[in-house]
């Protein structure tokens, strides 16, 4: 079309005079907007004199052609305040408007209208309606006008399906479905394909596959739409052999050329670990759009396949695309959950000089990496440059964050984050106050933790569950069980965590027979087939309360067969049972099992020592020499103000050690008044007991006490953190240390919460 050629003949025809009737004025209209653009279209409407309805229904469907709706729906207002008449079309085409903008009041505006003009019959106005309705999120809306529908077409039925799958409202959709069949209207592959999309995107994956058989069972091939919906729910069943099987039907059926299906394919081996089978789908894929690269380079990544990735990134600058940030924090991601934290970090850099901002993702990616690999400190390290960079942390930040003070027991950090977390607005997000809970837990302030659980609106299986092991860890069997009873109350069904929790609930509260009830309710009342960490838990549960007899039934009756947590548990309770036959018999199957865990010499050693058999302690201790065995670094640390003051028994003395010491022999001589009598047997060297007693004194986590009531007011708790499994020595002693100067003690070691107060243990000296 000739541009000046047109705009010639409109100044020619007013020059002559000539009177511009409606079909030259709709041509007009028609030739400004799409020659001039929609300004001269609106010009040229307004300077007509007479608007007839054609010309309005023209210019509105001209600026909707122009993607100027709110021009458009203002039109379609002036035309109706004018009294024009509009058209079906216009009215279909308008609501179409509303869905896109949402604009959901202009949508009811002209319901309105369309209900004075007497068009409320009018079968693709209605259609329009429902959409217009349901895509606002407003089913209710739309199922009055479907109600109200004289004749329903296959489109109708089609849209309100459509809403109801959408917003997951899965039995209102199968409903309509089956009334649809009823009513003689026979779905067709878009009706089938709103019931895939619908129970794909909302969860319900098992009947995904219903549907599809059914599809299959009335004869229908399938499309693109519904091959992409059945492959997420593939993915998340993780059904591979089922997903091959569709793979064949795409190739049979000459699908593999849509690029939307070949990206899902490539998903589905990317997420089911078949990178060869992953590598064939892209290679084979004739468009490759940004997702197929991503989702590889994704898949290579994860699995740690550097190098991979790598070259997959930069044959993918070369064809022209440019990576975006998906593509670089996958990378990331991947070096950071191997423990590779310097390449993430230059990821990081590389992502800044291609132009491109890091954003929350590329940072938590960083941040959780380092908390999963237990780096702790380069995970705040991480986060303060985050934040230096003007980069606000998100829920999944601060979730990692806690995490990483969870791990480490680090409570004023947890508490800053806690501080920052409502700042920022995130005591909302569950999977935030999940990790407070855990957080709060694991560091020795369970009343926090339960005063968060509560207030958690919406509480996931996951929260429960965390609450649950928090009570556990301290020994609260009662608050355990009632825990659970509440959370079975509100309808939440366990999960095989729960009965670990419940069971360890059981165990360090010493509640045999719940024990039993729990353990054999799982698989007969909840249908969860127990773990070997549930038959672990039994047998320590059975051990400590010193059933060992039964406890070594228990082992070989179990049907699974019992590997080294079994073992050490019997050989944790023999420990506290003082039983050399069996510990001797469980420690043979540890030293096949695990030839080059020290705590199990440790053990044994230490059983041997108390009974004087000094010669087999030797025979031990000659054992782990022959193989190699290195003890494990022990250590004990406590946060005073901010400064964490670290004691080993190998490295260097603390700067304040003789202070410690003097204070500790004042300690121990006023608790042998209240009768302290040191437990010489935890001391497994052949050695007199003068020297024993100089042994037991030096105990890493008897410094770190001593040094906290040196330093700390008697109001504030005092918390020490032990990495494995503090004698029955620094037991008692703690005891007396509370009992003495009227202080609360709290202390983690390797296995669990021990909660000193006036001379007694939170544990009853089982642990
Ligand atoms: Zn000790
Ligand atoms: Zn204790």
């Amino acid at each position: 079309m000739d541009l000046w050629l047109g705009v010639e003949i409109h100044a020619c025809l007013i020059k002559r005079g000539f009177v511009l009737d409606l079909y030259l004025n709709s041509a007009l209209i028609n030739f400004y907007g799409s020659c001039w653009g929609i300004e001269s279209a609106n010009q040229a409407f307004d300077e007509m004199p007479d608007t007839e309805d054609p010309l309005w229904n023209e210019i509105i469907m001209a600026n909707l052609r122009n993607e100027r709706w709110m021009e458009a729906l203002e039109l379609f207002r002036d035309m109706n305040m004018s009294g024009g008449k509009v058209y079906g079309g216009t009215i279909v085409k308008v609501l179409q408007t509303c869905v896109k903008m949402g604009a959901l009041n202009e949508g009811k505006q002209i319901h309105g209208f369309v209900l004075r003009c007497g068009l409320e019959f009018n079968l693709s106005i209605c259609n329009s309606l429902i959409s217009m309705y349901s895509k606002n999120y407003r089913l209710e809306l739309a199922r009055i006008v479907f109600e109200s529908m004289r004749d329903r077409n296959l489109s109708s039925w089609n849209s309100i399906i459509s809403g109801y799958a959408g917003l997951g409202c899965l039995n209102d959709a199968r409903n309509l479905f089956h009334e649809m069949e009823v009513s003689g209207v026979r779905p067709d592959i878009v009706t089938w394909n709103c019931l895939l999309s619908g129970h794909s995107l909302h969860g319900s994956y098992k009947e995904v596959l219903n549907i599809l058989q059914r599809m299959q069972g009335v004869g229908l091939r399938l499309n693109s739409g519904s091959i992409t919906s059945v492959i997420k729910a593939v993915i998340k069943l993780g059904f591979i052999n089922m997903g091959k099987e569709i793979h064949g039907y795409v190739i049979r059926n000459v699908l593999d050329n849509d690029v939307y299906v070949g990206t899902s394919l490539l998903d589905m081996y990317v997420k089911n670990n078949c990178l060869t089978n992953a590598r064939v789908v892209f290679n084979n894929m004739k468009n490759r759009n940004i997702f197929a690269w991503n989702s590889l380079i994704s898949g290579y990544s994860y699995k740690g396949l550097f190098e991979d990735a790598e070259k997959l990134l930069s044959q993918m600058k070369k064809e022209g695309i440019k990576p975006d940030l998906v593509t670089w924090n996958c990378l990331v991601s991947g070096y950071s959950m191997w423990g590779c934290s310097k390449e993430a970090l230059a990821v990081i850099h590389r992502i800044k000089s291609f132009g491109l901002t890091p954003n929350v993702v590329s940072w938590t990616a960083l941040i959780s990496g380092c908390s999963q690999n237990e780096s702790y400190r380069d995970s705040f390290e991480f986060f303060i440059q985050m934040l230096e960079e003007g980069i606000k942390p998100n829920s999944a930040t601060i979730s990692s964050l806690l995490r990483t003070c969870a791990g480490l027991s680090l409570l004023q950090k947890g508490e800053e984050i806690h501080c920052l977390s409502v700042k920022d607005g995130f005591t909302e997000d569950v999977y935030v106050c999940t990790a407070l809970i855990d957080m709060y837990s694991k560091s020795g302030k369970l009343k926090n933790a339960h005063k968060v659980f509560k207030k958690i609106q919406n509480k996931t299986l996951a929260s429960w569950n965390c609450m649950i092991m928090g009570f556990a860890i301290y020994g609260f069997g009662r608050e355990v069980i009632s825990l659970f009873d509440e959370m079975c109350g509100v309808g939440v069904q366990p999960d095989s965590i729960t009965f670990t929790a419940i069971l360890s609930g059981c165990k360090n509260a010493g509640l045999v027979d719940e024990g039993w009830k729990y353990f054999d309710g799982m698989s007969m009342y909840y249908n969860i087939i127990p773990t070997i960490e549930h038959y672990s838990c039994m047998v320590d549960l059975l051990g400590r309360a010193g059933y060992l007899d039964e406890a070594r039934d228990f082992i070989r009756n179990m049907p699974l067969k019992p590997d080294a947590t079994i073992w050490g548990a019997l050989l944790g309770s023999c420990k506290i049972h003082n039983n050399i036959e069996y510990a001797e018999f469980a420690v043979k199957k540890l030293f096949e099992l695990e030839p080059h865990n020290s705590a199990n010499y440790v053990l044994m050693m230490n059983l041997y020592a108390i009974s004087n058999r000094w010669e087999d302690v030797k025979r031990v201790k000659d054992l782990m020499g022959v193989l190699g065995v290195k003890n494990l670094q022990v250590w004990s640390w406590i946060q005073i103000d901010c400064k964490i003051h670290f004691f080993s028994a190998e490295g260097k003395p603390h700067p304040d050690a003789g202070e410690i010491y003097f204070e500790l022999y004042n300690l121990v001589s006023e608790m042998k008044k209240l009768g302290y009598v040191p437990d010489i047997s935890c001391v497994y060297q052949n050695i007199d007991e003068v020297e024993k007693d100089k042994v037991l004194l030096s105990h890493t986590e008897k410094l770190a006490i001593t040094y906290g009531l040196m330093k700390m007011k008697s109001s504030t708790p005092i918390r020490v953190i032990k990495n494995t499994r503090m004698c029955t020595d620094c037991h008692t002693a703690a005891k007396y240390m509370s009992l003495v100067r009227n202080h609360e003690i709290i202390i983690k070691d390797g296995i669990r919460f021990h909660h000193f107060r006036g001379g007694k243990c939170s544990c009853n000296d089982c642990w």
